[in-house]
């Protein structure tokens, strides 16, 4: 049984209740694992830390900052088939995902902040006998809560911008998926990075995650996960005057014109709904398909779902699904087909649970396609983040973008076609802080990331991340 330990202070600590929770391999539906099951005390241990580091490590040059972050980057990269093969074994998802996108992504991140720091500069303001120069300071400490979905990759993701800005940091990785989240801390130590820097608190969401953001000294609480968590983060950090940065839910729209590039919207299409087991937050589950080419797209869809979508162990390079990340998850994914079935939704394709040899009580769902609701029901209206999608026939543009708009959520949406000014027209006026044209998931770390409505408050990525971890502060100067 391997056991995970906290990162506090430059070291690695068991939890101060000697309590740890139970880690699982979704692939086996087993136990292999332990995590701390932390709390108030291992918060304030790791706050007294990172208080302890902020002094040194705000005033250390951006250089040396760049520098050791440069270093975690490459030491990632140097062990990825280590870290790969620990984040399908905790997450359920394939290895070859792991290592193509998730460990890669994670390198990327420190990279990307270690770079982006040094070119990031504030204005100055001209008056005819004075001076305004803005000072971009970082905040002090600050809290990162992270989910389970994309575990190094997200978490890395707020860590990167919070070090290279200056701030010292608490960071709490899900406690469904804490394994590479472990492995990272062991870098930061071979890496170099001083002592309270950065200092990783595992545990549950209720003691750690809520402990932190209710600390009345930690500065700033980036999260990301669902909107019900975000929701309460929010109502705790508001009267604080806390700052907070919540990428929530999302229920995406795909949608489909039938003067599209067929074939890439295709292949696209099926990564988009799938890739994961679906369990990324800018999946397009809900597929809206002009009515003229809606046949020719269903019965193209669901022949290469069932011919290409091979569910399996994540160890094998024939899987293009794994396991979904726990029993608590697998069991309302499919609460969610049921009530498909319910509200009167045909299933096309899946529907239902996979048992591969050997796997017997790991959890794995078919990819599953539904037809036949209504834009307003419960099953197109909620988040199930799992390998299902529904898919709609739609008449006009105005229709289309009434059904991608009248949800609570507004992440990511998808739109294909090959007219110009129609990609142009809903870009303008759908409701998600992302937009993509004729491709999906295509990242450049420098663009503005994040939800609207019930999907997200403020902006990650690029200089929108450091712009989060600073405070401005204008200097005037009279001459
Ligand atoms: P979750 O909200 O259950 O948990 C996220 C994190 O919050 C975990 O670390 C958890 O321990 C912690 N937490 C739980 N209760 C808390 C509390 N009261 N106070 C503080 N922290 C608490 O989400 P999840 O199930 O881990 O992840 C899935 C969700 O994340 C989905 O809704 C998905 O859409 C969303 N997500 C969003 C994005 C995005 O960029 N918008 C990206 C990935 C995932």
């Amino acid at each position: 049984m391997k056991i995970i330990h906290n990162y506090i202070n430059g070291k690695l600590l068991a939890p101060e209740s000697g309590a740890y929770l139970d880690n699982y391999n979704p692939a086996k539906g087993e136990v292999y694992a332990k995590v701390p099951d932390s709390d108030v005390r291992d918060v304030e241990r790791a706050y007294a830390a990172a208080n302890a580091a902020f002094p040194a490590w705000s005033a250390t040059s951006i250089t040396e900052r760049s520098r050791i972050l440069h270093k975690i980057a490459d030491l990632i990269a140097a062990n990825l088939d280590r870290l790969a093969v620990a984040e399908s074994l905790d997450n359920g998802k394939p290895i070859w995902l792991a290592k193509q996108v998730d460990i890669p992504r994670a390198s990327s991140n420190f990279r990307f902040f270690a770079q982006a720091i040094t070119q990031f500069a504030t204005q100055a303001h001209e008056m005819t006998d004075a001076i305004n120069y803005t000072l971009r300071q970082p905040l002090g400490v600050v809290g990162t809560i992270s989910p389970w979905n994309l575990p190094l990759y997200l978490f890395t993701w707020k860590i990167a911008p919070a070090l290279a800005a200056g701030n010292t940091v608490i960071a709490k990785p899900s406690e469904v998926t804490p394994m590479t989240a472990f492995l990272l801390s062991e870098l930061c130590i071979e890496a170099g990075l001083p002592k309270g820097v950065l200092n990783i608190v595992h545990g549950d969401g209720l003691k750690v995650g809520a402990e932190m953001t209710k600390h009345p000294k930690i500065k700033a609480i980036s999260f990301t996960g669902s909107t019900r968590v975000g929701r309460e983060i929010a109502r705790v950090a508001a009267p604080m005057f806390k700052k907070i940065s919540l990428e929530m839910g999302g229920k995406n729209p795909n949608i489909i014109f039938a003067d599209c590039n067929y074939e890439k919207m295709l292949t696209t299409t099926l990564r988009s709904s799938f890739a994961n087991q679906g369990q990324i937050c800018l999946c397009g589950s809900r597929v809206f398909v002009e009515a003229s080419l809606y046949e020719r797209f269903k019965a193209d869809f669901v022949r290469l779902t069932q011919s290409t979508m091979q569910v399996g162990p994540p160890t094998e390079a024939t899987s293009k699904l794994g396991a979904v990340v726990s029993k608590a998850h697998y069991e309302k994914i499919l609460s969610y087909i049921e009530l498909a079935k319910e509200e009167g939704g045909t299933i096309l394709t899946g529907g239902k649970a996979v048992f591969p040899a050997g796997h017997e009580h790991g959890w794995y769902i078919e990819p599953t396609i539904i037809e036949g609701l209504p834009a307003d029901c419960r099953t197109n209206q909620e988040e199930i983040f799992g390998p299902v999608v529904t898919i709609m026939p739609f008449e006009t543009e105005a229709e289309v973008l009434a059904y991608a708009n009248d949800i609570p959520y507004g992440l990511s949406s998808t739109i294909w076609t090959e007219n110009i000014s129609r990609a142009n027209r809903i870009s303008k006026a759908i409701d998600a802080g992302i937009v993509w044209v004729n491709t999906w998931l295509l990242r450049d770390l420098r663009t503005p990331f994040g939800g609207v409505k019930h999907s997200g408050v403020g902006r990650e990525g690029g200089f929108e991340a450091l712009r989060f971890f600073t405070e401005a502060k204008n200097v005037c100067i009279q001459f």
